[in-house]
């Protein structure tokens, strides 16, 4: 167990953690609702620092992230527990169990990645804001190292411990699961405002950001709720941020059944008015190719077939190779040009 960070005593040996939302009043002996956050004699330690379910190299496209660095492999560690409790969730044997783990400490972690010729690592499967002080140690070693740094998030956590992260994050990846509070209440126990918070404080500190919007059949799909969350991200986070809309699966507790390829295309119309990149995910067939367009003269800068990527109408500063078009795809991060 390492110390964690952002708590207080909260008097007879209680604590406070600061770390999300939640903030959790946790008794000696016990641990938040996240489950990796324990007061032991009245200090709040991190249980999962350093410990890791899974580390595998994925394309940076299952993310997702499609503007950021097309075409490469990011080191993906995952841990245990999660501040949500999401009926849908797909990651439920680690995010809600007590799955074994293995020791990789930061130094062991970026190690890993380089001999893996990864472009960087990604901080995922599980909500890895509940371990906030290994993603910190983690990233800024994997940053000396000429590394990139991305963060999968469900956004759930306030706003000075995700500040103290952001200087290290390249791109980051925020799940927004409806565009109601009622869903966040019922599905996932949390609350939608301080994750569009959170997305905004990333927009604001220069992160490159991605959306992704599951859509379950019979519980977010009403094209009410897409054309209320493309209006935010226009209006809040720019027209140009992209937003996956993927399918979802029948997992864990919630049966609804899983989205057709028609609802997904239907969701990507009503988004596509108001975004200028709607890409749908977890789905083959028709609509199930996500080019990215040069904004200048069309032409295809990144091709994707599911995860088969070719950026090769991008040039090695990003910009078409056919018309010379700067943006929208970011080949490297900030600090490398
Ligand atoms: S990080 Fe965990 S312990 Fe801390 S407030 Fe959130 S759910 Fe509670
Ligand atoms: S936030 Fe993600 S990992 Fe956590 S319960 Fe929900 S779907 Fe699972």
């Amino acid at each position: 167990m390492k110390e964690a960070r952002f708590w207080e005593s909260a008097g007879e040996a209680k604590v406070r953690c600061r770390l999300c939302p939640h903030e959790c009043l946790i008794n000696p002996g016990k641990v938040g609702i996240c489950g990796q956050r324990e007061n032991d004699g009245g200090h709040l330690f991190s249980r999962i620092y350093a410990r890791i379910t899974a580390a595998a190299l994925d394309p940076i496209e299952k993310k997702p992230l499609y503007h950021f660095m097309p075409g490469t492999g990011v080191l993906s560690l995952g841990s245990v527990g999660c501040n949500f409790r999401c009926s849908f969730c797909q990651n439920w044997s680690i995010s809600q169990n007590e799955a074994p783990t293995e020791e990789l400490l930061p130094e062991a972690a970026v190690g890993l990645a380089l001999r893996k010729r990864a472009a960087g690592i990604a901080f995922t499967y599980n909500e890895p804001m509940i371990g906030l002080e290994y993603v910190i140690d983690t990233a800024r070693l994997a940053r000396a190292k000429g590394l990139a740094n991305v963060l999968v998030t469900n956004g759930f956590v306030n706003e000075a411990p995700l500040a103290e992260a952001l200087p290290l994050i390249d791109a980051m990846n925020v799940d927004v699961k409806s565009f109601e509070e009622d869903f966040y209440k019922k599905l996932c126990g949390g609350r939608l405002a301080p994750v569009l918070a959170r997305c905004e404080q990333a927009r604001a500190a220069g992160v490159h950001l991605e959306i992704t919007y599951l859509v379950i059949p019979g519980h977010n799909d009403r094209s009410a709720l897409y054309e209320g969350l493309a209006r935010w991200i226009a209006e809040k986070l720019g027209p140009e941020t992209p937003l996956h809309l993927s399918a979802h699966f029948p997992r864990y507790r919630l049966q609804a059944p899983a989205t057709t390829p028609s609802t997904l295309m239907s969701a990507q119309m009503a988004a596509g008015r108001l975004l200028k990149h709607v890409y749908v995910g977890n789905v083959s067939g028709p609509g199930g190719d996500n080019h990215t367009p040069c904004a200048g003269c069309g032409a295809v800068l990144v091709e994707r077939r599911g995860y088969d990527v070719k950026p090769a109408g991008l040039g090695p500063d990003g910009r078409c190779l056919k018309c010379g078009a700067a943006g929208p795809i970011i080949v490297k991060p900030k600090w490398k040009t």
